[in-house]
């Protein structure tokens, strides 16, 4: 039996993040469905299949992993290592805007490769947290399993040590991405009793999880698709979320970069090159400032 919280749902199944609690179960979960956003990443940049494919799972997880956030804030979570994708980073804030970029070192390679092995090499998944106040925080992980899937489940474990499993499904012909996750809200006594019937809650609803189909986590809305999996358990169905494509950047941000620079240091670029450009690695957008408008940065920080 699904209960809803809120009577206004949006329509639409894609770019929409969903949270839900298992009412009896200590457990909750995350439903994401991408379509336009992710069009919006992938459609600048001349990827290879394969990479556009793992890029859409990371921006599904990642935006899986800003739902998580309790503050204002955003999170980036680059992927590196020595293959012939040099890394990977998406980066999402509390308000759910994404962005991402894929960094490919030699694109043959890259074309023929399938697994995230094959195009990541040796590597690690490095997890940026940073509140809007407040210090940030990092966390790594080896990119050591089969599947990006797997190796967010191994983060979660690592940093939060609490059972959570993330699913994740990406389509290039639909330009579709999507992605799940439970996780055990530890509560209750703490006896061993307790701990076990919690172990055996979530694995179960693991299990329901685990039967969710590609084409179901693309066509289904949210309610439908709950109801599909767990519809003999109560779940309680929170506020949708809307996901979008922001990049973030702005001329202002750039001249505060600018800024940090040493004053000679700018100077010299503008007598050589007329102008300083900066271009945004993410949406590729570039940004140029002249002479005049770096004039009273320069010759103030002069004395
Ligand atoms: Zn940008």
């Amino acid at each position: 039996m699904l209960q809803t919280n809120t009577s206004e749902f949006t329509n639409s199944t894609t770019d929409v993040l969903n949270r839900y609690l298992f009412d009896n179960m200590h457990v909750r979960g995350e439903l994401v469905q991408l379509s336009t956003s992710y069009q919006s990443i992938i459609n600048n940049h001349n990827y290879p299949v394969s990479v556009r494919l793992l890029l859409g799972e990371l921006m599904a997880a990642t935006c899986l992993l800003t739902a998580t956030l309790k503050f204002e804030g955003d999170i980036t979570v680059q992927l590196q290592g020595n293959g012939p994708v040099g890394y990977m980073s998406v980066n999402g804030d509390n308000n759910q805007q994404m962005r991402g970029i894929a960094k490919i070192v030699d694109a043959e390679q890259a074309s023929a490769a399938q697994s995230l092995q094959e195009l990541l090499g040796k590597g690690n998944m490095i997890i940026t947290i940073k509140p809007n106040q407040g210090k940030p925080y990092q966390g790594i992980v080896a990119l050591d399993k089969p599947t990006l899937a797997q190796c967010f489940t191994h983060y979660f474990e690592v940093s939060a040590q609490i059972p959570t499993q993330v699913w994740l499904f990406s389509d290039d012909k639909k330009q579709q991405v999507a992605g799940s996750l439970i996780q055990l809200l530890p509560d209750g006594d703490g006896s061993s009793e307790n701990l076990a019937q919690q172990q055996s809650d979530f694995e179960h609803l693991a299990q329901l999880t685990n039967t969710i189909k590609a084409d179901e986590i693309f066509s289904l809305e949210a309610e439908a698709l709950l109801y599909r999996l767990y519809h003999q358990e109560k779940v309680s169905l929170f506020e949708p979320q809307v996901v979008s494509y922001q990049c973030g950047c702005s001329s202002d941000k750039c001249l505060a970069a600018i800024t940090q620079m040493e004053p000679s240091e700018v100077e010299a670029i503008l007598v050589e090159q007329g102008k300083i450009s900066m271009t945004c690695e993410y949406c590729l957008t570039t940004y140029d400032f002249f002479a005049e408008q770096l004039k009273s940065f320069t010759s103030k920080d002069k004395h």
